[in-house]
């Protein structure tokens, strides 16, 4: 599956294993601005509410009709983990609350819990879904980087951080933080797993996978993760 956005003439959506991504439509500078995009759903927060923001986003889209129905129509990205008890209770009180369908609430969580995004510019905080820019993956050598622009408050803009060739997948890194980019695989990966719940495929993680883990599936290696963090 290819869809180009035409309003986004340097890039274009693709097939990614059963996931999407992002690759660049032609040969672009460092600089460039790749794509600029407002998002579909959007819940501001206060100081404090980093934590529960992905849920407030998932209730303001849950008990919004219009917002429901437009969150849903949405080809979003598909990553479900298991629930802890007390998500399962939440999600059963947003289910009675605004008398929605279990099943299909479990399945708009998972995408919400997927595809937000955190936001903040000019004293605006706050959680969101920007479809396009969903679509673009994490890599622990970026091509790209995401940023705000004052005077379109909500807008998220895609820029290139080094030349990219056409066909190119365009990444960033979803920590923003250059910090984060100078850990080792370990580290990045049991950031990576405990914030996003999964094991990192790009480039730079293939060439530093730990020889204890080549050819392990990626099941095996994420528990041996788990393992670790417990250790502290
Ligand atoms: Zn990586």
């Amino acid at each position: 599956m290819t869809t180009t956005h035409t309003s986004f003439p340097l890039v274009t959506v693709t097939g990614w294993g059963r996931e999407r991504q992002l690759v660049a439509a032609a040969d672009v500078d460092t600089g460039v601005l790749l794509l600029a995009e407002y998002p579909i759903a959007f819940a501001r927060t206060h100081p404090g509410e980093d934590e529960a923001g992905p849920w407030l986003l998932l209730e303001l889209i849950v008990s919004t009709g219009e917002l429901f129905e437009r969150v849903s129509a949405q080809d979003l990205k598909l990553t479900k983990w298991p629930l802890s008890q007390e998500d399962e209770e939440r999600l059963e009180q947003l289910a009675r609350k605004y008398r929605r369908n279990p099943k299909k609430l479990a399945l708009l969580y998972h995408r919400v819990a997927a595809n937000n995004l955190r936001y903040t510019q000019e004293g605006v905080t706050g959680f969101g879904i920007w479809p396009v820019l969903s679509c673009v993956n994490h890599s622990c050598a970026p091509n790209a980087k995401v940023c705000a622009t004052p005077p379109h408050p909500l807008a998220e803009l895609l820029i290139a951080t080094r030349p990219i060739t056409a066909g190119e997948p365009i990444c960033w890194n979803y920590f923003s933080d250059e910090a984060f980019l100078g850990q080792d695989w370990f580290q990045r990966n049991a950031q990576l797993h405990r914030d996003f719940q999964f094991l990192c495929r790009c480039s730079r993680c293939e060439a530093e996978r730990p020889a204890q883990f080549a050819g392990e599936p990626a099941a095996a290696v994420i528990e041996a993760l788990r393992g670790d963090s417990r250790r502290g």
